[in-house]
């Protein structure tokens, strides 16, 4: 994958607009980290690289939003954080599944993609059985 600067998120978007999922891998101790940062959160080190993600993990945390968060906003909508598989985690939203009810805590989930406003976002949907 490409370094990440100057533009600290450019890559993940350009893998994202191809529905590929990326999440930032320390070179000098080996951390997945998420949200993109300069420095590794662990080490500090600057020398680390996007790298590919398969976009499987469980459910850590998920809820229901009522309220919008900025005008334009369509609600209610799901929202959570997945711990995938690599060791990193992400804040996102959760889309289709069963009768669209939230999924419950440790539920197997894997990217789905979908397209708001021109850009395309990584959201997450239930592994059926
Ligand atoms: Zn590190």
């Amino acid at each position: 994958m490409t370094a990440p600067a100057p533009g600290l998120t450019d890559a993940f978007w350009a893998a994202a607009s191809r529905r590929e999922l990326v999440r930032p891998v320390c070179r000098a101790c080996g951390r997945n980290f998420f949200t993109p940062q300069v420095a590794c959160p662990t080490c500090l080190s600057e020398d680390w690289t996007y790298e590919h993600s398969a976009g499987r993990g469980r459910v850590y945390s998920a809820t229901v939003v009522h309220k919008p968060p900025s005008p334009g906003f369509a609600v209610p909508f799901r929202l959570g954080i997945v711990d995938l598989d690599e060791g990193w985690s992400i804040l996102t939203e959760f889309v289709d599944g069963p009768d669209g009810r939230l999924p419950a805590i440790d539920t197997p989930v894997q990217v789905a993609w979908i397209e708001r406003d021109g850009r395309t976002l990584p959201a997450f949907t239930e592994v059926l059985p």
